[in-house]
């Protein structure tokens, strides 16, 4: 069984002693569990004093983004190698608002993919389509090229231990969810694409996550789902009673 995963996007919001108390009340509330992984995404600001309070917890921490080199001339930019030395575990890679503002590519994320893996950190790939892709009936083709030009040249051994989040980009921030099941058919589309690329067992092994507008009201429909191992979260990760409540929902 795949074990769920609920990942918190703080995206640009938080002081730091907003980010201090939400985490020691997540450290001090969130209990062991087999069934669900709970990560938080804050600022990169806010990673390394975030990732020594978390040390003995089953809290993860993942950064937002990252750079693909492992250090260099890069102006404002942190590394593969800075986020594992720091004791962060995961990274959100390809998120719609990196690809919208950033001009991250799908050979960027293919990159830095690579580069998370190299430095032991879990790639958190995020695919999603636009509304007009959607009206115009393309939503599979363009998560299934996401997903393969994301995936080109990882390995058999380390494709299973990536996540992907399915982000329609037209449900993100705007409180506009995908139906539980139309979110199911397409993360089981994603699934497919990963079992013609590695096979049915890292396919049946890989976890995929829904996210866009998740909250506390939708989260039990969407996690009933065949082919939904959890959630990637936004807005309904920073206030940490909801982000508790999406938890108890996944464990
Ligand atoms: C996100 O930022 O990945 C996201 C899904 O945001 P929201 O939950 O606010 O739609």
């Amino acid at each position: 069984m795949r074990k769920r995963i609920i990942a918190g996007n703080w995206k640009m919001y938080k002081k730091a002693e907003e980010a201090r108390s939400f985490m020691k009340e997540l450290v001090d509330t969130v209990p062991a569990s087999e069934n669900v992984e709970t990560v938080i995404c804050p600022p990169s600001l806010y990673l390394y004093e975030l990732a020594e309070m978390t040390k003995s917890s089953t809290v993860g921490i993942g950064a937002q983004t990252m750079h693909e080199a492992k250090e260099g001339a890069f102006t404002g930019e942190i590394s593969p190698k800075m986020l594992t030395d720091i004791g962060v575990g995961y990274v959100i890679l390809g998120h719609s608002e990196r690809r919208q503002y950033f001009n991250e590519t799908d050979e960027a994320v293919n990159r830095k993919v690579h580069a998370a893996f190299e430095y032991g950190l879990t790639p958190i790939v995020c695919v999603g389509e636009t509304l007009e892709e959607r009206e115009a009936g393309k939503t599979v083709d363009i998560v299934a090229t996401q997903v393969k030009k994301a995936f080109e040249g990882i390995a058999d051994s380390l494709a299973p231990t990536a996540v992907i989040a399915y982000e329609p980009i037209w449900a993100i921030g705007t409180g506009k969810t995908a139906t539980a099941e139309n979110a199911n058919e397409v993360c089981g589309a994603i699934r497919n694409t990963i079992s013609e690329l590695y096979g049915k067992d890292v396919a049946d092994a890989l976890r995929i996550q829904y996210g866009g507008s998740v909250k506390p009201a939708n989260i039990d429909e969407l996690l009933s789902m065949e082919h939904i191992d959890g959630a990637l979260v936004g807005g309904a990760s920073l206030e940490a009673a909801s982000f508790l409540k999406l938890i108890e929902a996944g464990s």
